[in-house]
């Protein structure tokens, strides 16, 4: 675990009153400015003379990377640091790699498919991570990230596959553990586990996606299947975002369905989740349609209001920053339901518009339309 602040400064001087306490020889104003630096890393241990072996030694042991990193062409598989998502973030997302044996009846057609293999999630786009090539004797041209299969095996990377799902899980959930816990360096490698081909699909995706949450760094398939990867990809997504980091989307006017200067007006803020729902719903309708999105941070409604982040004054901002006055007839605003108790605070801050006070759920839209 890495050291706060107040841990630190307990072993300086200052805590102690001892002799150079607040001396500036580290250039700080005094120990609790050092300590809180050296806690995010901004200042060198070594900047201040009176540091204890103990301190040193802890802190030492605190830095130790518990897991190395590998990179591949730019992927980075590993480097993980924490058990639980919570406690700080996860940092690689398990990669998902295919075998392609270039010796094999139909590998062209294979290759094809991983080729044109591409999702897009929350904004986010996704090809496979890797290809492996085996008997590969050439160089391969092809757009996706490729290794031959005698470089991959060379990588610092283990395998953690033992003879069933459980016991692979277990051997999974062991490293990681003492990799973090116990920073030993027999666990510090990455690990990887491999899908041998023939399974059923529904067992592959239980089992890959056992594998994702708990703890694998890469998932080697020896058959792909398109339907798969995209629910592994989602899977993986929910579980290696930044939990400090609110998932957002740009603040700017979207367009649904073709809108001219006479369609519906939504607004709602940049959070993700809730900008997705709405935008489904938008484009599920038909009716052509403006949403404005305003910046908050990445925050829910409610939270954005609460937290000040969404407010008439911004409403108007961000209004008025994309000129929709003039680019639109419609004189109507809809708001999430949501913020009812802003309508007048928004009138009076939007003169170009109407406040209209919709639905509470995005689910509601369609029938709040049709209603209109
Ligand atoms: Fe405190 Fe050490 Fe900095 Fe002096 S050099 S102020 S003792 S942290």
């Amino acid at each position: 675990m890495e050291l706060s602040g107040l841990q630190i400064f307990k072993y300086l001087p200052a805590a102690k009153k001892a002799e150079h306490t607040n001396c500036k020889e580290c250039n700080c104003p005094t120990c609790m400015a050092f300590a809180l630096k050296l806690a995010k890393n901004q200042v060198n241990i070594s900047s201040c003379p009176y540091v204890p072996d103990e301190l040193r030694e802890k802190f030492l042991y605190s830095q130790k990377q518990p897991q190395k990193t590998v990179e591949v062409n730019g992927l980075k598989i590993g480097g993980e640091n924490v058990l639980y998502r919570h406690e700080k973030t996860f940092v690689n997302p398990t990669s998902l790699a295919v075998i392609l044996d270039l010796a094999k009846h139909g590998w062209q057609e294979k290759l094809k498919r991983l080729e044109n293999f591409e999702i897009t999630r929350l904004n986010e786009k996704f090809k496979v991570d890797l290809v492996i090539l085996k008997n590969c004797k050439e160089e391969l041209s092809t757009n996706l990230r490729t290794i031959k299969e005698e470089d991959f095996l060379n990588l610092p990377l283990k395998n953690a596959g033992c003879k069933d799902f459980k016991t692979t899980l277990e051997n999974l959930i062991n490293i990681r553990t003492r990799a973090i816990k116990e920073k030993n360096e027999n666990f510090e490698d990455p690990v990887y586990v491999y899908i041998k081909s023939g399974k059923d699909l529904k067992d592959v995706c239980a089992e890959a996606g056992g594998y994702i949450c708990k703890y694998a760094n890469m998932i080697i398939f020896e058959d792909f299947d398109e339907a798969l990867f995209a629910t592994l990809i989602t899977l993986r997504q929910n579980i290696f975002t930044d939990p400090q980091k609110p998932l957002q989307v740009e603040a700017k006017i979207y367009e649904f369905n073709n809108p001219d200067e006479n369609s519906i007006i939504f607004m709602t803020t940049n959070f993700a989740l809730t900008f997705f729902a709405v935008a489904n719903e938008l484009e599920n309708l038909n009716v052509p349609s403006y949403l404005v999105v305003t910046p908050a941070d990445g925050m829910s409604v409610l939270t954005a209001w609460s937290a000040e982040k969404f407010t008439a004054k911004v409403a108007a901002r961000t209004l008025e920053k994309f000129k929709l006055a003039q680019k639109v007839k419609t004189r109507k605003i809809i708001i999430p339901g949501l913020l009812a108790h802003m309508k007048k605070e928004l009138e009076e801050e939007i003169k170009d518009f109407d406040i209209v006070v919709g639905t509470v759920e995005a689910y509601e839209i369609s029938n709040f339309v049709k209603n209109m």
